[in-house]
């Protein structure tokens, strides 16, 4: 059997590795995608392995939302065995990078666990609401946690304005090196002879009498395959569209986020900083950012920002860079003021136009589809490449996971009241957090009011009568990139 992945980022790469260790002989997987890799969200992220700091008020109120939970939830559980696994195969095939030679998996280096979250006084009280939400999950789950005093975390010096007043270490949420971790497993799969590379794009996807026959890649040459994956994050619904293919999908679009690399010798992280979840993005957070056993634990990685477009962003935008670097001296650490900017990442986030991930198999017969993971599919590769693979190659899969099937209709988990006051908390957190400063005279309620009319003119013009529109997506239907 012959697999095309099309798609060179921690979802593609994921998978084909699990595809080649049960590969028979005469099996093939060639993997589709440039060296190197423009826009892809894994260069960018951070990447923490957030499960319960990713939970907000609201997570658990529908089943679709917990469904989604409980796949973090199991994904934080597999990474230290996905980790190994990985580092076992590297090792076995002699290819092992210089990088990764004094990891231990879960003790080491690149991927570590433990993280602070804070509660502050930054943006407002979405912030409140999220953290309590997050403690009440840890006491549910029974996770490991312990509340702390804010001054107790190492290399936390906020300015005093915006200190914690509360904070909760979370041990089992940890984060990787986003970047070394994709080479790592690039140059483990270079191990497996039946695994090849094409540094190339995929222009079309050639369907053929409800199969895929081929792809044609933009230099024009073709790739014929048995079995077809489309992992290609952000650009998964432009190529559908260019293929003309049979089948449609919720629409992606491109989740522009950026992150900033910091050099910060004389504080160094050794674990991760981050804020709850605040209105349209997930917050402030600093993480350690792991390069090799030659160079000191000097690094961090600060992120991040958000916004959803249907267009081509090229460059960070300074108010994102702005903001980004302001937050981390304000509400981290003043004494980012002389660490030295390493590397600013820009990466497309695949955003759906339900904001839930699209993943599983398609009518096409052959053809499979991964997407839509918006900001944590990195941590739930280890879970969605196992689930991929067992669907190629020919396997049954949890049916709980069918609502997030490909070619299913858009996912309304709001009722219209719930998704106006829902997206008047998230606009009110995100002017707070940009430093709006409110008169003393009603104003922040006269600017609440004026939002929730404004969202009730929108949900009437879109005909958001029984559902309401995910605070996320305000844009895109304002702008009629999403159709109801
Ligand atoms: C700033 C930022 C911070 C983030 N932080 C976190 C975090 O802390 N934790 C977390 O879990 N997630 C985080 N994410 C989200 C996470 O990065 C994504 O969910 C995940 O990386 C998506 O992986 P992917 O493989 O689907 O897409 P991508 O990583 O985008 O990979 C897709 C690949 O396909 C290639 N490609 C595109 N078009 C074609 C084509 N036509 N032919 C062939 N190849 C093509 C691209 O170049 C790219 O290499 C963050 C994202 C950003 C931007």
């Amino acid at each position: 059997m012959k697999t095309i992945i099309i798609g060179n980022g921690i979802i593609g790469l994921t998978t084909a590795l699990r595809l080649a260790l049960k590969a028979k002989t005469g099996d093939k997987i060639v993997i589709v995608g440039k060296k190197t890799r423009p826009y892809s969200a894994t260069n960018a992220a951070a990447a923490m392995l957030n499960s319960f700091c990713e939970i907000e008020a609201d997570t658990f109120k529908n089943e679709i939302d917990s469904i989604r939970f409980g796949m973090s939830y199991q994904a934080t559980k597999m990474w230290p065995g996905f980790v190994l696994e990985h580092l076992e195969v590297a090792m076995g095939h002699n290819c092992l990078l210089a990088e990764c030679r004094t990891c231990m998996g879960p003790k080491g280096a690149c991927y570590e666990l433990g993280t602070y979250l804070i509660n502050n006084c930054s943006a407002d009280s979405l912030d409140d609401a999220n953290y309590n939400a997050v403690l009440k999950a840890l006491k549910d789950f029974y996770e490991p946690y312990e509340e702390i005093d804010p001054v107790d975390i190492p290399n936390y010096m906020p300015q005093a304005r915006h200190r914690a007043s509360k904070a909760v270490y979370i041990h089992n949420e940890g984060w990787l090196n986003p970047k070394l971790t994709l080479l790592s497993i690039e140059a483990s799969l270079l191990g497996f002879s039946c695994v090849s590379f094409v540094d190339e794009e995929v222009e079309t996807i050639n369907e053929s009498g409800r199969s895929i026959a081929s792809v044609t890649l933009k230099n024009k040459s073709i790739i014929e395959g048995d079995k077809f994956l489309l992992a290609t994050g952000a650009s998964a619904s432009k190529i559908i569209d260019n293929s003309n293919l049979s089948i449609s999908i919720p629409k992606i679009f491109n989740g522009v986020g950026v992150s900033i690399q910091i050099k910060s010798p004389e504080y160094p992280h050794s674990k991760a900083i981050r804020t709850p979840n605040r209105g349209l993005a997930c917050g402030l957070y600093t993480v350690p950012f792991y390069s090799s056993p030659d160079v000191p634990l000097n690094e961090l990685i600060i992120g991040s920002s958000s916004f959803v477009t249907p267009f081509t962003i090229e460059g960070a935008r300074v108010g994102s860079v702005q903001s980004l670097l302001q937050g981390a001296m304000e509400q981290i650490n003043t004494n980012f003021y002389k660490a030295e900017i390493s590397c600013i990442n820009l990466g497309y986030r695949p955003v759906s136009a339900d904001t839930y991930p699209v993943f599983g198999k398609t009518s096409i017969n052959n053809l499979f589809i991964c997407t839509g993971t918006k900001r944590d599919g990195f941590h739930l590769s280890p879970l969605l490449s196992d689930l991929m693979c067992k669907l190629i190659l020919g396997d049954e899969i949890d049916p709980q996971y069918n609502v997030f099937a490909p070619e299913r209709s858009l996912i309304k988990t709001y009722t219209r009241e719930e998704a106006i006051e829902a997206s008047v908390k998230h606009l009110m957190s995100a002017s707070y957090q940009h430093g709006f400063v409110p008169s003393h005279d009603k104003l922040h309620e006269k600017i609440k009011q004026m939002h929730r009319d404004e969202l009730e003119t929108l949900h009437d013009k879109v005909g958001a009568f029984e559902w309401g529109i995910s605070p996320e997506l305000l844009e895109l239907y304002r702008y009629g990139h999403i159709s109801s």
